[in-house]
C-alpha cells in the first residue's frame, strides 16, 4: 500500500477485497484437500493412511472458512455512530463527508436510523425499509422534511441515504456511515443491536465532551459487546472547542476526559490494552471542522489559526478509524486462516508421511515378492528335470521287475496249470468249458501272483518317489499350501494291473488228445523227423495215399492233380519220405506185400521171434490202449496248455512290462502335474500379489506427490496472508509517520 494514499479509507476496502481473494484460494484449497483426504479414505487398498476425523477436521474447516467468506463478501466498510442526542453524531458525519448531509442541531428528527453511502448518479435519494422506491432529494432540508413527514417510518428502522459519490470523496470508497437516533431515546437496544451492530467494522461514540460519559451510553456499548467479540470502538470527545475557550483547564479536562475513556475502553469493556486505549481517543470539534471544510470548499478564507488546527485531527481521526479496523478486523481474520493452513498442512504432513512409509514397505514387499516368483521359476524348470529322470528311473525298475516277475511265473506255470481242478470230459462241450475255466484260473493266478511279487514294492518305491517330490516342491509353495500338501496325492494305493488277457491270447489253442499208440507210424516219423516235419510228412503221406489209391484201384482214372505251389518248395528230403511213404502204404496194404516180407523174414530169423515181437508189440499196444484213460487225456491237454501258454506269455512280458511301467509313470505324473499345478497358483498368486502391490505403490506415489503438492500450497497460501499482514503494518508505520508530519507542521 502506498502510505501517500490520500484516501486513507479506501484502503480498509482494498484491504478487504485483498483478503477475501486470499480467502478465496484458501477455501479453493481447503476443498481441494477435502475431496483428496475423502478420495483417499474411500481407497480400502491405502490402508488408512487418511482417517475419517481428519476428514472431518477438514470439512468443519471448510464451512468454518464459506462463513468467514460470507462476512467478508460486503465490501464496504460500516462505521456506525452512536452517543446521546445533540453530542453531535450528524455533524461528525458531515464533517466526514465534508457536506451537509444529514440535518442537524434541531435534534434527531425521528427515531429512524440514517445511513449514508455512495451511488454513482448525480442525485441523491432516499430509500425507506422495505420500499425499492428512490425518493429524490436536493438539499439537507429536503431531506429533514422528508423524513419528519413520512408517517409509515418506524422507530428503529433504517433509511438510506444515497449520496452522489462525485460530490465526497469518501462514499467512493465503499464507505456506509451510519448515524443512529442517539442512545437516550430508547429502551429497544438488543434489537438495535441485531440489526445494525452486528455487521458493523467500526463503531464510534460520539461523546459530549463538556460532560461526562453517561450511563446510557455506556449501557449500549456493555451490550454491544456482549454480543461481539472485541468490538472495534472508538470515542470522539466532541464539542472541544468549548473547552478549548478556557485553555487553562484544557490540559486538565483533557486527561480526566482520557482516563475515563480509557478505562471504560480498556477495563470495562476490555476490549483493547490500555497502553493502546489513548489511540483510539480523540477531541475534535466536529461542527469547526465542517464549517471549515465547507468554507474551503467554497473557496473562503478559513476562519482563525486555533481551529484550522482541529482539521487534521479529524482527518487523524478518519485514519486511525481505517487502519485499525483494517488491522483488527483483518488480524483477526488473517491469523484464523493462519491455523486453519497450519491445520490442514498438517494434516497433508501426516498423510505425506504415512504414505511415504506405506510406499517403502510396499516397496520393500514387491521385492520380495518379485524375489519369490524369480526363485520360485528357476527352482520348477529345475525341478522338473529332477523330477522327469526320477520317473524314468522309476519306470525303468518298475518294468524290470515285472518283467522278471512275469519270467518266473512263466517258470512256474505248470504248477499253476497243475493246481486247477475242474470236471474233464473229452467231449467238444465240456472241454471248451474246461478251457475257459482254466484260461481264467491262469489269468487270476498270475495277477494274483505278479501282484503279490511287485505291487508292494511298487508301492513302496513311488511312495518314496512321490514324498522325494513333496519334499522337492514344499519350499515353493505358502506356509498355508505347505500343510495341505499331503493331500494332494491320492490316498488309495496304487494297483497296477497287469491285463495278461489269457482268453485272447490263447484263443487259438488247439489241444491234441487223440490216442496214438508210442510204436506206431505216426509216433516213430515224429519221432525221427521231429513234430513238424513229421507233421508235414504226414499230410503228404496222407495227400499221396489219397492219389495213389485210384492208381492202384482204377489204372485209368485220371492222372494226379497238379501238386498245390507249396509243394513245389518241397525239399529233396521229403521227396525221398515221400516216394518212402508210398513204397510202404502200398506195402502195407497189401497181403502179397506181406506175406512176401513175411517169408523172407521168416527164412531169416524164424517164426518164433517173430510171434513173440508180434505179441509184444501187441501187449504194448494193449496196455497203452487201456492207460489212455480221461486222466491221462486232461494230463496231456494240461501239458499241451503249458507248452503252448508259455511261448505266448513270453511273447508279452515286454508288452506287460511296458504296461505296467506305463502306469507307474501316468500315476507318477499326474502327482507330478498336481504338485506344479499348486506351484502355478501360488506363481499365479504372486504375479497378481507384485501387480496389486504395483498399483498400490503407484497409488500411494499419486498420494505422495498430491499431498507433497497441497503442503507447499499451504505455504504459498501463508506467504500471500504474510504479505497482508506485512502490508497492514506497512501502512500502520506510515500513517505513524503522516501523523508525526503533520503534528510537526501543527506546531509550527
Ligand atoms: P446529534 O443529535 O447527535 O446528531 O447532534 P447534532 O449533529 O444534530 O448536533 C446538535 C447540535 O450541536 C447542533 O446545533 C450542532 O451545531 C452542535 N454541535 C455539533 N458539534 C459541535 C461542536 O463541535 N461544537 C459546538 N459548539 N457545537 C456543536
Amino acid at each position: 500500500m502506498d502510505p501517500a494514499d490520500p484516501s486513507p479509507l479506501k484502503r480498509f476496502v482494498l484491504a478487504k477485497r485483498k483478503i477475501s481473494d486470499v480467502f478465496e484460494l484458501l477455501l479453493g484449497y481447503v476443498q481441494e484437500t477435502s475431496a483428496f483426504v475423502a478420495e483417499t479414505c474411500q481407497n480400502a487398498a491405502l490402508e488408512q493412511i487418511a482417517r475419517t476425523d481428519q476428514l472431518d477436521e477438514i470439512q468443519a474447516y471448510t464451512s468454518r472458512l464459506t462463513t468467514i467468506r460470507e462476512v467478508l463478501a460486503r465490501r464496504h466498510m460500516k462505521v456506525a455512530f452512536f452517543g446521546r442526542t445533540s453530542n453531535g453524531k450528524s455533524t461528525v458525519i458531515n464533517a466526514m463527508l465534508r457536506d451537509r448531509v444529514l440535518p442537524s442541531g434541531i435534534g434527531h428528527t425521528t427515531n429512524c436510523f440514517l445511513s449514508v453511502e455512495g451511488t454513482d448518479e448525480d442525485k441523491a435519494y432516499l430509500k425507506t425499509e422495505g420500499s425499492e422506491e428512490e425518493q429524490s432529494i436536493k438539499t439537507v432540508n429536503q431531506l429533514a422534511h422528508a423524513l419528519h413527514m413520512d408517517e409509515s417510518l418506524d422507530a428503529g428502522c433504517l433509511v438510506k441515504v444515497f449520496w452522489p459519490k462525485t460530490k465526497c470523496a469518501l462514499l467512493r470508497d465503499d464507505l456506509v456511515l451510519v448515524d443512529s437516533p442517539g442512545t437516550d431515546v430508547t429502551t429497544q437496544l438488543d434489537s438495535w443491536i441485531d440489526k445494525f451492530c452486528l455487521d458493523a467494522d467500526v463503531f464510534v461514540l460520539v461523546a459530549n465532551s463538556e460532560s461526562t460519559l453517561m450511563n446510557t451510553e455506556k449501557h449500549f456499548f456493555h451490550k454491544v459487546n456482549e454480543r461481539l467479540s472485541k468490538p472495534n470502538i472508538f470515542i470522539l470527545n466532541n464539542r472541544w472547542d468549548a473547552s478549548a475557550a478556557e485553555p487553562e483547564y484544557m490540559q486538565d479536562v483533557r486527561k480526566q476526559h482520557t482516563d475515563r475513556c480509557v478505562n471504560f475502553l480498556a477495563e470495562e469493556l476490555r476490549v483493547v490494552d490500555r497502553d493502546q486505549a489513548s489511540d483510539r481517543i480523540f477531541f475534535v470539534s466536529a461542527k469547526e471542522v465542517l464549517n471549515s471544510r465547507m468554507q474551503r470548499a467554497q473557496g473562503m478564507p478559513e476562519t482563525g489559526e486555533r481551529r484550522r488546527a482541529r482539521i487534521p485531527r479529524a482527518l487523524g481521526a478518519a485514519e486511525c478509524i481505517s487502519q485499525s479496523a483494517v488491522k483488527t478486523k483483518f488480524e483477526q481474520h488473517t491469523v484464523t486462516a493462519k491455523q486453519i493452513a497450519d491445520a490442514v498442512k498438517s494434516v497433508m504432513e501426516h498423510v505425506n508421511i504415512a504414505a511415504a512409509e506405506k510406499r517403502v514397505l510396499s516397496l520393500e514387499d514387491r521385492e520380495y515378492q518379485v524375489d519369490r516368483l524369480e526363485f520360485v521359476r528357476n527352482q520348477l524348470n529345475l525341478l522338473t528335470e529332477d523330477v522327469k529322470n526320477k520317473i524314468k528311473d522309476i519306470t525303468e525298475q518298475v518294468e524290470a521287475k515285472v518283467s522278471s516277475a512275469m519270467a518266473e511265473e512263466i517258470c512256474r506255470l505248470s504248477v499253476l496249470v497243475d493246481e486247477f481242478r475242474s470236471d474233464f470230459h473229452p467231449s467238444p462241450h465240456v472241454l471248451q468249458l474246461y478251457k475257459t475255466d482254466l484260461l481264467k484260473h491262469v489269468e487270476e493266478g498270475m495277477g494274483k501272483n505278479l501282484a503279490f511279487h511287485c505291487t508292494d514294492a511298487v508301492n513302496a518305491s513311488m511312495q518314496s518317489s512321490q514324498k522325494d517330490m513333496i519334499d522337492l516342491l514344499q519350499p515353493l509353495l505358502p506356509p498355508a499350501v505347505q500343510s495341505q500338501i499331503h493331500m494332494l496325492i491320492p490316498s488309495r494305493k496304487f494297483d497296477l494291473t497287469y491285463d495278461l488277457n489269457c482268453a485272447i491270447l490263447c484263443s487259438d489253442f488247439q489241444e491234441d488228445i487223440e490216442f496214438r499208440f508210442s510204436l506206431g507210424w505216426t509216433a516213430l516219423v515224429s519221432r525221427f523227423l521231429g513234430p513238424a516235419s513229421a507233421k508235414r510228412a504226414l499230410m503228404l503221406m496222407d495227400q499221396n495215399f489219397q492219389v495213389t489209391r485210384p492208381l492202384v484201384t482204377t489204372p485209368l482214372a485220371a492222372p494226379a492233380p497238379v501238386a498245390p505251389p507249396q509243394d513245389a518248395a518241397m525239399t529233396q528230403e521229403e521227396l525221398m519220405m515221400s516216394m518212402v511213404n508210398n513204397l510202404a502204404s502200398v506195402t502195407s496194404r497189401t497181403s502179397m506185400s506181406v506175406l512176401v516180407v513175411g517169408g523172407v523174414v521168416w527164412r531169416t530169423v524164424g517164426w518164433r521171434l517173430i510171434a513173440l515181437s508180434m505179441g509184444l508189440y501187441g501187449l504194448l499196444y494193449l496196455y497203452e490202449k487201456l492207460t489212455w484213460t480221461t486222466r491221462a487225456k486232461e494230463r496231456a491237454l494240461k501239458k499241451q496248455f503249458v507248452d503252448y501258454a508259455t511261448e505266448k506269455l513270453q511273447m508279452i512280458v515286454s508288452f506287460t512290462s511296458n504296461n505296467c511301467s506305463h502306469q507307474v509313470q501316468q500315476e507318477m505324473a499326474t502327482t507330478f502335474a498336481r504338485l506344479c499345478q499348486q506351484v502355478d497358483l501360488t506363481q499365479k498368486d504372486l504375479e497378481g500379489e507384485i501387480s496389486r502391490l504395483t498399483t498400490k505403490i503407484q497409488q500411494l506415489e499419486t498420494v505422495l506427490s498430491r499431498s507433497k503438492t497441497l503442503r507447499n500450497k499451504a505455504f504459498s497460501i501463508f506467504f500471500l496472508f504474510d504479505l497482508f499482514t506485512i502490508s497492514i503494518y506497512q501502512y500502520d508505520k506510515a500513517t505513524v509517520q503522516i501523523q508525526k508530519k503533520k503534528k510537526h507542521t501543527c506546531a509550527k
